[in-house]
């Protein structure tokens, strides 16, 4: 509910405007993420709103107002030129105020300690095709073998399907060509290959090999489109009389040539369209499995891998790389409260949180932000009149800390934790194990 309805409204338009909140603003803002925060966690009107964001998984209004303002001008800078909002973006006009400056000056240079700001940028394009025009039918897309490849199948499985495939699908009398796109990390310094072949693509006779680098920061996807626009572009240049048949292992691409012309938005997609425009052929795209000794898959992996390896200064960026780049760089404040820091040593929740059941994880949660109800120093502060000292050891205000601290159950916790006096973030390390121990030891909570 939130992520559909509240968030959308606080973030509309977002660069605009919120750079220019004032501390107060920016607080009216998270008051009403706070109280989204707390509808979604079930936690406690007294958490710490540090806490409550990283239970909930929001950010504050600081952190989304900075990536919305960097993404946003990241944007702008791919316009072409003569556009408006490119000539805005990049006037240099006078700050009226030294205090408060614009989303332009602190975006550019924000996103300039992110990403170099001479790294070329693949600039937007337009999918020119309206709406009322039949597309060209010049490609045909196959995302699957004949007998379909299951997550299952063994490698001598997933090969057969393959060659089956290859055998069916080449280009007997044109070029079959592989291409594939690589990514350190999935991420960093990408790659793009394609390579040539003429014969039985089985036992390929390669003719040619093309590598590209794809950018210092890239995604998988646009490397493995990069790999298939030079594939296109290569035939381009031969201006080949038959069909060739193109081989990627690549899903996600397949399924996006497979849509229709019109539909398609990415900027790295619409350029295959305005080369196989142009070709003077129809073009055959077929998917393969990868990693199952195929020869020519093999070999334009082989030269993806090598890609990545190659000059990147002159690498176009692709807007989604930077785009994951500055949420990964830009990130909520260090959390200042020492208790908190010591318990979020990591991100929550926990993937083993998920298979809890609602208490358990309610518990886990709320032990974490220091706001449980079951602990008599919270006890405390409801009602004055509680007595916040614990009943185990009677020697010690019962917080959040005391309970892996509590000298009554050391040996508990020895026996169970490995631990004598674990550290309070095993609530986030490691909650299925914290689990048992806070069962066993406060069978109360849990009834
Ligand atoms: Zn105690």
């Amino acid at each position: 509910m939130y992520q559909a309805i509240i968030n959308p409204v606080i973030d509309y338009n977002a660069a605009a405007w919120q750079p220019w909140l004032s501390k107060s603003n920016i607080d009216k803002i998270d008051t009403i993420k706070r109280t989204a925060a707390r509808k979604i966690t079930g936690l406690y009107v007294s958490t710490p709103s540090e806490a409550l964001f990283l239970e909930a998984g929001i950010h504050p209004t600081i952190t989304t107002g900075q990536r919305h303002a960097i993404t946003s001008m990241e944007k702008t800078i791919r316009l072409q030129a003569d556009n408006p909002k490119f000539q805005i973006a990049n006037k240099d006009t006078k700050q009226r105020t030294k205090k408060r400056q614009g989303w332009r000056n602190m975006a550019k240079k924000m996103l300039n300690e992110i990403v170099n700001k001479n790294t070329p940028r693949i600039k937007w394009k337009h999918n020119q095709i309206p709406p009322w025009q039949q597309t060209k039918k010049k490609i045909s897309v196959n995302s699957q073998t004949i007998n379909p490849v299951k997550p299952d199948d063994s490698i001598v499985e997933k090969r057969m399907k393959a060659t089956e495939t290859i055998n069916a699908s080449q280009s007997l009398y044109g070029y079959n060509i592989f291409t594939d796109g690589s990514a350190e990390a999935g991420t960093n310094n990408g790659g793009a290959a394609a390579i040539i072949t003429v014969g039985n693509p089985n036992n390929p006779n390669i003719i040619d090999t093309i590598k590209r680098p794809t950018g210092t920061v890239c995604t998988s996807f646009h490397s493995e489109c990069v790999a298939m626009e030079i594939g296109l572009q290569w035939l381009l240049d031969q201006n080949p009389q038959n069909s060739p048949t193109i081989f990627t292992d690549s899903k996600s691409l397949t399924e996006a040539m497979g849509k229709d012309q019109r539909e398609q938005k990415d900027p790295s997609l619409i350029k295959l369209w305005q080369i196989i425009d142009q070709l003077p052929v129809d073009v055959k795209v077929q998917w393969i499995p990868a990693h199952c000794d195929v020869k020519g898959n093999e070999a334009v992996d082989k030269a993806a891998k090598e890609a990545t390896k190659m000059d990147q200064n002159n690498a176009p960026l692709n807007f989604n790389a930077v785009k994951r780049l500055i949420q990964r760089e830009i990130q909520p404040p260090p959390i200042a409260h020492p208790r908190l820091k010591k318990t979020y040593t990591r991100r929550v929740p926990h993937p083993d949180e998920l298979h809890m059941t609602a208490k358990d994880r309610h518990i886990i949660r709320a032990l974490r932000t220091g706001h449980f109800k079951g602990l008599k120093a919270y006890q405390n502060r409801l009602n004055p009149d509680q007595d916040p000292q614990c009943e185990d050891c009677q020697s010690s205000v019962q917080d959040s800390t005391h309970i892996w601290e509590c000298e009554a159950h050391t040996n508990r916790r020895r026996a169970m934790l490995d631990d004598p006096y674990p550290n309070p973030s095993i609530l986030a390390e490691d909650p299925k194990r914290a689990i048992p121990y806070l069962r066993a030891v406060y069978p109360n909570w849990f009834a």
